[in-house]
């Protein structure tokens, strides 16, 4: 493995409490030397000047669809869009064909991502085929490497298996990752219900349909002592139970996805099916509560539920149109935006959301920008204003509803598994 010696880049690492400018020499992949002035001659010198290097990303929400639908996305192309976005790991839902409900899709997973700069980890299917029954064999799945359980895509509705799968899950010490949708609510809806469905005329779902189910779990969560994590919150009404459970001590987290803190229903008035996702865009109030969530740690990370669809699946009747959008590209960009700039989170409060605390609740390493330690790095422009466009992406599909949108952060790359990957 070559040696890279990294110039005078501003390091922050949240964990051990750097921000500064550094030389970071990396040997082997390992940090061979951190500090200031420092010289190195047999290394790729990259002059990181005005750049930063933070703790690698961790997007604990994506859909790669290998296996079954390689057409939208496979782990190859969802490994290389993940890095153009500065991510150096993802956790990968099990809605794929077959999902991920036996040891041998995990484990195909996980050798199609072997040797990969960006480490793929597969979540667990929380019951057999998804579909809502009987509890997957989740101590085969566990130690066959996934690193969470949910049936995401679908919610685990069924109050018995909700409560089965928290005990079997806190005996492994892995959260289950809800989808929290109550079906009957949700059945035929397309947006989220308000003056907006109203006057465009959309089937509505009503924000009730995650607010019940997450008092709910939170409830079950307290009486087995389990560890639940609210996938893509997106009511002020979730953030307020979260915020509740919290202060009660409950093992309970939550992310939230990028869409959901930079776009509104307002939005739906296009009838662009790329804002046809699930949670749905809610109101301006929303919006601002999931702002604030993520300011006082109710939201401990920022996930993108990338969910690559075709072309020709989103370009249909918005009604018919697919859930989902694709994120992995835009996140970082977004997050700057709306987050950083406004004032909402500090640059060591960012990189929280979007690498330390992932990994935390996924109970991998968590990663220290410090000499003998791997490099797992995102590598950022902050200062970087660019175009969002959808031709440039890594990923195979294009259902972003972000082209042509002006960011301020822009990912570089990543270092990783001694690995560097610059975006052009
Ligand atoms: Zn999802």
């Amino acid at each position: 493995m070559a040696s890279y010696f990294f110039k005078n880049a501003r390091v922050v690492d949240p964990v051990t409490g750097l921000d500064g400018d550094r030389d970071v020499l990396v040997v082997n992949g390992i940090i061979d030397r951190i500090g200031e002035n420092l010289s190195a001659s047999d290394a790729q010198t990259l002059d990181f000047t005005g750049k930063t290097i933070a703790p690698g990303f961790c997007d604990m929400h994506v859909h790669f669809r290998e296996p079954g639908q390689e057409y939208k996305e496979d782990i190859l192309s969802g490994a290389a869009s993940a890095a153009a976005g500065g991510f150096t790991a993802v956790a990968c839902m099990p809605n794929t064909d077959p999902p991920i409900d036996n040891a041998a899709v995990a484990t195909l997973i996980l050798k199609r991502a072997e040797g990969l700069a960006v480490d793929v980890y597969p979540i667990g299917a929380v019951t057999k085929g998804r579909k809502g029954e009987s509890i997957a064999p989740m101590i085969e799945l566990r130690e066959s490497g996934c690193v969470a359980f949910s049936d995401d895509g679908s919610p685990v509705y069924n109050t018995k298996v909700l409560r089965t799968a928290l005990e079997y899950a806190s005996m492994l010490d892995v959260p289950v990752i809800q989808h929290a949708e109550d079906p009957h609510l949700f059945k035929g809806g397309a947006m989220n219900e308000s003056l907006v469905s109203t006057q465009i005329g959309l089937p509505p779902i009503s924000r009730l349909s995650e607010d019940t189910v997450v008092v709910r779990d939170i409830a079950f969560t307290a009486y087995v002592d389990g560890r639940y994590h609210l996938a893509h919150m997106s009511t002020a009404g979730a953030a307020e139970a979260v915020r509740d459970a919290k202060q009660r001590g409950l093992k309970v987290t939550s992310e939230v996805a990028p869409h959901h803190f930079s776009l509104t229903d307002e939005a739906l008035r296009s009838y662009d099916s790329n804002y046809k996702m699930n949670p749905p865009l809610r109101t301006a109030e929303d919006v601002l509560a999931m702002k604030e969530a993520l300011r006082d740690g109710t939201a401990d990370a920022i996930a993108t539920d990338h969910a690559p669809h075709a072309i020709h699946e989103k370009e249909v009747e918005f009604v018919y149109a697919p859930f989902g959008i694709i994120g992995l590209e835009t996140a970082f960009g977004l997050s700057v935006t709306e987050l950083l700039l406004d004032g909402w989170l500090t640059l060591p409060q960012l990189i929280e959301k979007l690498s330390t605390n992932p990994r935390r609740i996924l109970g991998l390493p968590v990663i220290r920008i410090e000499e003998g330690q791997p490099a797992n790095f995102s590598l950022l422009d902050l200062a970087a204003q660019w175009t969002v466009d959808v031709n440039d992406f890594r990923s195979k599909s294009r259902n972003s509803p972000f082209h042509g949108r002006v960011l301020t952060g822009k990912p570089l790359g990543i270092f990783n598994n001694g690995q560097l990957i610059l975006n052009n």
